[in-house]
């Protein structure tokens, strides 16, 4: 061990384990690029402001859990919490959204970092696999991103997450019930940060988890009575096409969600396996976004999954992936001659597809065979100086303990053969 540790609230992604995140960010990305979603890739910081504005100053994303700095060349910028501002900003500043072929579909996948209080699912460092959809409101584009978190999901195996749907309406309506909500709020016996919330966001109290606060909201008037038709129509078209495809999802009239700049259609991905940090994924509607940062109304939608949570919603489930092994043939040379030669083998075993590793270091046939064995690959090649004077190498099969003795210039094709 060395001296140092990883920080607070972060970890490593070490083998074997991380092949499972690999998998995951894999199968997360899969149905995207099958359905027109492009890939897209931003810088880890940003603008400190770009968050300030795009986020929302009064979030807690923003005003208590970023990593903001200066630099020595005098520039604010931020560690990024979240991509969907990173994401907007690059299409605009590339001009996306002009090149006549709305909506502009990405999709990315990256660290976010958030100074937060650490605990089991919530880590100051972790990963996202995210789609957004910029430039068209329409309700099936909500629908879609929403079958596809679906179908990434269910790619994996898991079953126990479930889907709330809501709508924070737009800006004709929610106003009027911010202030409904502000009225109701203002009668409560609420704590001083709580109440200085519902002054600046009361539709974020909604969100409180703190049973004390839950209680006293039973009543609370609901956006769902305040939707304007346009809304209302939205969202009832979002319901039918999700149902339609046979995606299951609850209505959650009290669903807000930490950022501040959804509008319409927001949605969460929760798991029930998880305890406190529940939430897998969410998303929604943002069509007041681009604006909010400089650019021209561009309506959009997105979301970001969780790759950490969604780890352990498997773990949780006792979901095993089937993880493709990483070595399908292990050679183990005894001498000289035998390392030049299953060497060789070892390159063109890989450069026809075949993934191959060979036992380093000089290592006897005891301690190379255990290497052979920690590998997972399915066959071994062992050779001394008897079996290349004879021009053959032992091919054995780790599975059934089979072994026998195949021409050197026999033994790609031979395991091509049966590696199928
Ligand atoms: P949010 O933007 O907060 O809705 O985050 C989207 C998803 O990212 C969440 O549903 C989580 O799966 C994941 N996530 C957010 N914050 C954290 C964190 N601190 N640690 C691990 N995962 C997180």
């Amino acid at each position: 061990m060395s001296t140092f540790k990883a920080p607070k609230g972060t970890y490593d992604l070490i083998p074997p384990d991380s092949a499972t995140y690999l998998a995951v960010r894999e199968a997360i990305a899969a149905p995207l690029r099958n359905s027109g979603y492009g890939y897209i890739e931003t810088p880890g910081f940003e603008n400190v402001e770009l968050f300030a504005r795009g986020v929302g100053e009064s979030t807690d994303i923003v005003t208590k859990e970023m990593y903001a700095f200066e630099t020595k060349g005098g520039d604010r910028l931020a560690l990024r919490p979240e991509g969907t501002a990173s994401v907007l900003r690059a299409a605009l500043e590339a001009n996306l959204h002009k090149a006549g072929n709305l909506p502009v579909k990405l999709w990315y996948s990256g660290s976010y970092y958030r100074y937060e209080r650490p605990q089991k699912g919530r880590y100051r460092h972790f990963s996202q696999v995210g789609a957004e959809a910029i430039g068209a409101e329409d309700p099936a584009l909500d629908a879609e991103l929403i079958i596809l978190a679906d179908q990434a999901y269910r790619s994996l195996g898991l079953r126990n997450f479930r889907i709330l749907l809501n709508s924070l309406g737009d800006k004709e309506c929610r106003p009027v019930y911010r202030a409904a909500l502000q009225d109701f709020l203002r009668g409560l016996d609420l704590d001083e940060d709580t109440l200085r919330r519902s002054e600046i966001n009361p539709l974020r109290v909604l969100d409180d988890k703190r049973d004390a606060v839950q209680k006293q909201l039973v009543g609370a008037p609901l956006l769902r009575d305040y939707l304007c038709d346009g809304c209302k129509t939205y969202h009832e078209e979002v319901r039918e096409l999700i149902t339609a495809a046979g995606v299951s999802f609850e209505d959650d009239p009290k669903l807000v969600r930490g950022l501040d700049y959804y509008t319409r259609t927001t949605f969460e991905f929760v798991h029930d396996g998880l305890g406190s940090q529940s939430a897998v994924g969410g998303g929604g509607r943002y069509d007041g976004l681009s604006e909010m940062i400089g650019g021209p109304a561009l309506p959009s939608v997105g979301w970001a999954l969780g790759v950490d949570r969604t780890v352990l919603a498997l773990e949780a489930e006792g979901v095993e992936l089937a993880l493709p092994a990483s070595t399908s043939v292990f050679a183990v040379p005894l001498g000289e001659e035998a390392r030049r030669v299953l060497f060789a083998k070892v390159t063109e075993l890989r450069k026809v597809g075949i993934a191959a590793d060979f036992s380093f270091g000089g290592k006897g046939l005891k301690g190379a065979m255990k290497n052979a064995n920690r590998s997972g690959a399915r066959y071994t090649l062992v050779a001394g100086e008897r079996d290349l004077a004879e021009g053959v190498v032992q091919l054995k099969d780790m599975e059934s303990g089979e072994q026998v003795a195949i021409g050197v210039n026999e033994v790609v094709a031979e395991l091509e053969s049966r590696l199928g």
